[in-house]
C-alpha cells in the first residue's frame, strides 16, 4: 500500500491488465513523489478544481488528490482504465469524478458545471498524438480570460521547446504565437525516459501556462489565427508571398503594421502578428 492507502502503481497496471496502447499514446507514471511534484508545480491546489486528461492507471491524478485538489474531473478514453479509476475516486470519497470519452471532443465547462469564480486548473500528462491539438483547442478559447486559471502539462520535450521558443529560432511557430499571444509560459523541468511504463522514445518536459488576464476579443482571435496559420504554412516564404493566402494584397497590411514585406514568419515577434492581425481586422 501506498501513502493514499491505494495499492502501487505496478501493482495496478497488472491487476486490470493495462498493457500500454500506443494508438493512444500511452506512457504511464508509477512514481507518487514525481506526480506530487508536477501537482505542487501547478501551484497551491487546496480548494482548487482540477481537470484531467487521460488519467490512465491515476498516478498524476492520486498525485493531485494527495496534493489537496479539493474535486479532480477527468476524461480517459481507454475504457480498460474506468475500474482502476473508480477504486480512487472510492479512496477519496467521490472527490475523483472520470468521464470516458474523448476529449477533443467533449465540451469541459459542461463537464465541469458552473465554472464561473472558481479557481480550475489543467493538470496533465497528454497523449503525445493529441496533446497538441488540445493545446490548440484550450488556446484559442472564444472566450477570455477563460474558464481555467493555468495549465501545467506534460509534453514531449520537442514540444515544449516549441511552446516557449522566441523569433529567429527553428523551434519558433504557430504553436509558440498561439500560446504566448495569450499567456505567459515556462518550461518548468525535464522527466526522463525511464519514469515511464513503458519508456517513451524521448525525454519529456512539464510546461506551466498562465493565462493573461487582458481580453483579447474573439474576432481578432480568429484573424489572428488565420494570419499565423498562413504565415507559417509556407515559412521559407517572404510573408507578401505566403500571406496571398488570406485572399487579399498583403503589401498595405504589411506596410501599416510597420513589417517589411520581405520578412519571412520566424522574423516576427508575437507582438507584430498581433499588429498585423488588427490590419486585418479593419
Ligand atoms: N496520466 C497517466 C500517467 O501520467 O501515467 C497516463 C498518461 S498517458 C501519456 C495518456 C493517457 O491519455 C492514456 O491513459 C490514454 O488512454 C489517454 N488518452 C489518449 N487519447 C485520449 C483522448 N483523446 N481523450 C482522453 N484520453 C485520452
Amino acid at each position: 500500500m501506498n501513502n493514499d492507502g491505494l495499492p502501487p502503481l505496478r501493482d495496478v497496471i497488472n491487476k486490470y491488465d493495462l498493457r500500454a496502447k500506443k494508438a493512444l499514446g500511452q506512457n504511464f507514471l508509477t512514481d507518487l513523489n514525481l506526480t506530487q511534484k508536477i501537482a505542487r508545480a501547478a501551484g497551491n491546489l487546496q480548494n482548487s478544481i482540477v481537470y484531467e486528461v487521460g488519467p490512465g492507471p491515476g498516478a498524476l491524478t492520486r498525485g493531485l488528490l494527495m496534493q489537496g485538489a479539493s474535486r479532480v474531473v477527468a476524461v480517459e478514453m481507454d475504457h480498460r482504465c474506468i475500474e482502476a479509476l473508480n477504486d480512487v475516486s472510492k479512496a477519496y470519497n467521490g472527490a475523483l469524478t472520470v468521464f470516458h470519452g474523448n476529449a477533443l471532443e467533449i465540451d469541459e465547462c459542461e463537464l465541469i458545471g458552473d465554472t464561473e469564480d472558481k479557481d480550475i486548473h489543467i493538470i496533465a500528462n497528454l497523449p503525445y498524438n493529441v496533446g497538441t491539438a488540445l493545446l490548440v483547442k484550450w488556446m484559442t478559447a472564444q472566450k477570455w480570460k477563460p474558464w481555467f486559471s493555468s495549465l501545467t502539462l506534460m509534453f514531449q520535450k520537442e514540444v515544449g521547446m516549441r511552446i516557449v521558443a522566441e523569433p529567429r529560432s527553428k523551434a519558433y511557430g504557430r504553436l509558440s504565437v498561439l500560446c504566448q499571444y495569450r499567456a505567459d509560459v515556462e518550461i518548468l523541468f525535464d522527466i526522463p525516459r525511464q519514469a515511464f511504463i513503458p519508456p517513451p522514445k524521448v525525454t519529456s518536459s512539464i510546461v506551466h501556462i498562465t493565462p493573461r488576464s487582458e481580453a483579447v476579443d474573439a474576432p481578432k482571435q480568429k484573424i489572428l489565427e488565420r494570419v499565423v496559420s498562413a504565415a507559417f504554412n509556407q515559412r521559407r516564404k517572404m510573408l507578401r508571398a505566403s500571406l496571398k493566402a488570406l485572399g487579399t494584397d498583403p503589401s498595405p497590411k504589411l506596410y501599416a503594421a510597420g513589417i517589411l514585406e520581405t520578412a519571412r514568419a520566424e522574423e516576427l515577434s508575437v507582438e507584430d502578428f498581433s499588429k498585423l492581425a488588427l490590419e486585418y481586422q479593419s
